[in-house]
């Protein structure tokens, strides 16, 4: 397997009055194609954090992340900007969507601002149809946001972030703010996605969650304390009772 995501010592340090906040210390892992990577830790321990650092969403204070054969350190603001566009795909747990635009609109608002692929307006709307049916939500398309359950908003995120084909998803609790049954539902799309070839990093504190990645980081004040392998051959109630187990012994 080639490595997608290369961290090496990161840092970020926040000065908030004057005073330092050494959020991510010296933070080293790397991502291989085709993972699906949780990470955990407690509330406050810099996983957002660490998310956005490497996602080029948020400037690091020192160390090197190399994605796909790139430093992000050393890219202007605009090379970055254009990569996070074509190359990555975002989930938040806050369903950020613009309101004046309906669900397929939104969708494609990526693919109608990237230059990546020179597809007209037309192709567009049909990928972001394709992308709805697939993710079971064709029947809101024409919808407003706010007149859509949060499971569903949550899976038009998913396919807005999947709108230009994006190596790597980078998804900060995305099932946090959904009920169990929404957020089985959002999970179940985002194995699918990473079964069929997208590498995906997300943030949870959801054990059930997490259980379908197939790698936990986890993170204790700036600082990965430990990493737990998944074997997804296993049923899905094993995974579970054995990271919990392991959950438990990083003093979850
Ligand atoms: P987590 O996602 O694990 O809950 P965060 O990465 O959001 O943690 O935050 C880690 C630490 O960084 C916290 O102490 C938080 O107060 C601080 N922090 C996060 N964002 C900022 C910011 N924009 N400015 C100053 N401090 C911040
Ligand atoms: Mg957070």
């Amino acid at each position: 397997m080639n490595t997608i995501l290369e961290v090496k010592d990161l840092c970020k340090t926040y000065i908030v009055n004057k005073r330092q906040n050494n959020v991510l210390r010296n933070v080293s892992f790397h991502i291989d194609k085709g993972e699906m990577v949780a990470v955990m830790g407690p509330s406050g321990s810099g996983k957002s954090t660490l998310l956005y650092a490497v996602s080029g969403m948020d400037k690091m204070t020192a160390g090197n992340v190399n994605f796909c054969g790139k430093s992000l350190q050393d890219m202007k603001e605009n090379d970055l900007a254009k990569m996070r566009l074509d190359d990555m795909g975002f989930i938040f747990q806050q369903m950020y969507m613009m309101k004046n635009l309906s669900i397929l609109d939104n969708i494609i608002l990526p693919a109608v601002k990237s230059e990546k692929s020179k597809t007209s307006r037309k192709e567009i709307m049909k990928k972001g149809q394709e992308l709805m049916h697939k993710l079971g939500i064709s029947d809101i398309a024409e919808n407003d946001i706010n007149e859509v359950s949060g499971g569903q908003l949550q899976r038009a995120c998913i396919c807005r972030s999947m709108i230009n084909d994006p190596d790597m998803i980078f998804a900060d609790e995305p099932t946090g703010a959904l009920n169990r049954t929404s957020s089985d539902e959002v999970m179940n799309e985002l194995t699918k996605l990473n079964e069929g070839g997208t590498t995906v990093m997300l943030v949870t504190h959801d054990a059930k969650v997490a259980a379908k990645c197939t790698r936990v980081l986890f993170i204790v004040d700036g600082n990965i304390k430990g990493e737990y392998n998944i074997n997804r051959e296993r049923s899905l109630r094993d995974r579970e009772r054995e990271l919990n187990n392991w959950l438990l012994e990083m003093g979850w």
